[in-house]
C-alpha cells in the first residue's frame, strides 16, 4: 500500500490516544486517575441538552448552509461584540466541527508550500501536524519559565523572514495555562502589522481565566490587526460540550469564504440540531460557566500547591485553562528499579503502569522537560492521583 506522502507525515494525536487509553483501562475495571483529560469533567448544562432535544423533535435534522444557520451566526456576532469588542457580520463567521476544524480550515486557506508559520513552543499538539499537512514550514519560537512561557515582541521579530505567513497564538495556553496581557498583545500586534503577517488566535480557553484577569482578543486592538487575524473559539471547553463539536472562526470575509469553500467539499454544516442548541449555549451559559470556573480555580490552587511540595517537581501557577505544566527535569536520568527515566515519555509510561495515573508527556508539546496534568477531574481524584505520584517518586533513585 502506498499512502500519500502528506498523510504519512501526520502522527496520531497523543492527547486523544492517551485519554482513550486511560478510558479503556477504566472500562476494564482498572482504576486510573486520568490527569490526561483535555475536556471538562462537568456535564453539558441541562438547558442546552433540552434545546437539542426540542430541535430534534421539531424535525430540525436536514442540511443547513455550510457556514451555519443565521440564528447561530447572529448569536456569535453578538457575543463577539459584547464580550470581545469585535464587530463582525455573519458573512465573516464560519461554524465548524470544533475549534480544531476551524483552525485546520484557516491553516489550509492561508498556508502555501514552504510558507513559514511561527509557532510559540510549547504548543498544542495539533498545530504542527496541521501545518505539515498544508506543506508549511514550522518555525518554533521557544519560550521558558522566565517569560512565563510567553513570546515577546522583540523575540518575534528575530524569527520573521520574507517567507513568514502566519503566527499561531493560543491563550490561555494549552499546555501552560498562561495568558497574554493587553500590552503584550499590543506589542505583538504591532510587529505583525508592520510585517503583514497573519495571526490565528485560538481563544478556546477564553472563559476559563482565574484571579479576575482580563481576557483580550488580539483582533480587537485595532483595525489593522483585525484585518490579519482569524479568531477561533467554540463551545467545547466553556460549555462542557467537547463531544458536540461546535467551533467557529471569524475574520476577513475572503479568508472565511475560502475556509467555507473547503468545508463545503469536506464536511458541510455541523450537526443541525446541535446548531439550534448552540444558539442558547452562546446566549445563556454564563451562570454555568461561572460555577465551573470557581470549581476549576479551587482545583488549580490545590494542585499547584501540592505539586510544589514535591521536591523533584515544580510548576508555575497557570492563569487559565485547566492544565498544569510540570517541570520534571530533576527526574531525568534517575532510576525506577532498573529503568532509567530517559525522557518525559518514559516517565509518563511509568506513571501509568506503576502509579496508575495518566499524564501527557511534554515531548508532544515540544518540550521534553515537562509533563502536562489536567485538573478537569474531581478534587478527590486529584488528591488520590497526587498521592500515587508522590509515592512513586519516593521510590526513584
Ligand atoms: N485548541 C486548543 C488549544 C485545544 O486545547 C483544543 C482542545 N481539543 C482545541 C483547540 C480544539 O477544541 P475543539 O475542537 O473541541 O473545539
Ligand atoms: N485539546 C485537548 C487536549 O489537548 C483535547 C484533545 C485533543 O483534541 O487533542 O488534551
Amino acid at each position: 500500500m502506498k499512502l500519500s506522502s502528506k498523510i504519512q507525515e501526520i502522527s496520531p494525536s497523543a492527547t486523544l490516544s492517551i485519554t482513550a487509553k486511560a478510558k479503556q483501562l477504566k472500562s476494564q475495571g482498572i482504576k486510573v486517575i486520568a490527569f490526561a483529560a483535555g475536556e471538562p469533567d462537568f456535564d453539558t448544562p441541562e438547558f442546552i441538552k433540552q434545546k437539542a432535544k426540542e430541535a430534534l423533535d421539531k424535525g430540525l435534522t436536514k442540511y443547513t448552509p455550510t457556514a451555519g444557520i443565521p440564528e447561530l451566526k447572529q448569536a456569535i456576532c453578538e457575543k463577539l461584540k459584547k464580550e470581545n469588542n469585535l464587530e463582525y457580520t455573519p458573512e465573516e463567521v464560519l461554524v465548524s466541527c470544533g475549534a480544531k476544524h476551524s483552525i485546520f480550515n484557516a491553516i489550509m486557506a492561508l498556508v502555501d508550500d514552504g510558507d513559514e508559520v511561527l509557532l510559540p513552543k510549547p504548543y498544542w499538539v495539533s498545530y504542527p501536524e496541521m501545518i505539515k499537512f498544508a506543506r508549511g514550514k514550522i518555525i518554533e519560537i521557544p519560550t521558558n519559565e522566565r517569560t512565563n512561557f510567553k513570546i515577546k515582541a522583540d523575540q518575534l521579530k528575530e524569527y520573521i523572514t520574507p517567507k513568514t505567513k502566519l503566527l499561531i497564538l493560543n491563550y490561555p495556553s494549552n499546555p501552560t495555562g498562561m495568558m497574554y496581557t493587553k500590552q503584550e498583545l499590543q506589542e505583538i500586534a504591532n510587529v505583525l502589522v508592520e510585517n503583514q503577517i497573519y495571526c490565528i488566535s485560538d481563544e478556546i480557553y477564553e472563559k476559563l481565566v482565574y484571579d479576575g484577569l482580563e481576557f483580550v482578543s488580539i483582533a480587537s486592538l485595532n483595525s489593522e490587526i483585525k484585518k490579519l487575524t482569524i479568531t477561533v473559539n467554540g463551545l467545547s471547553k466553556c460549555c462542557s460540550m467537547t463531544g458536540w463539536r461546535v467551533g467557529y472562526a471569524c475574520g476577513p470575509k475572503e479568508i472565511i469564504q475560502a475556509m467555507g469553500n473547503l468545508q463545503d467539499h469536506s464536511t458541510s454544516n455541523i450537526t443541525t440540531f446541535v446548531q439550534y442548541a448552540s444558539v442558547d449555549a452562546i446566549k445563556y451559559a454564563e451562570e454555568s460557566i461561572k460555577k465551573m470556573v470557581e470549581e476549576f480555580k479551587k482545583r488549580r490552587d490545590y494542585i499547584v500547591e501540592e505539586i510544589n511540595k514535591i521536591p523533584e517537581l515544580s510548576v508555575i501557577k497557570p492563569q487559565g485553562a485547566f492544565y498544569v505544566w510540570v517541570n520534571i527535569s530533576k527526574l531525568k536520568g534517575k532510576k525506577y528499579n532498573n529503568q532509567i527515566i530517559t525522557d518525559s515519555m518514559k516517565l509518563s509510561e511509568l506513571l501509568l503502569t506503576e502509579a496508575r495515573v495518566s499524564v501527557i508527556p511534554g515531548c508532544v508539546f515540544g518540550d521534553d522537560d515537562y509533563i502536562r496534568l489536567s485538573y478537569a477531574i474531581s478534587l478527590q481524584d486529584i488528591k488520590e492521583g497526587l498521592d500515587n505520584i508522590k509515592k512513586f517518586i519516593e521510590t526513584i533513585r
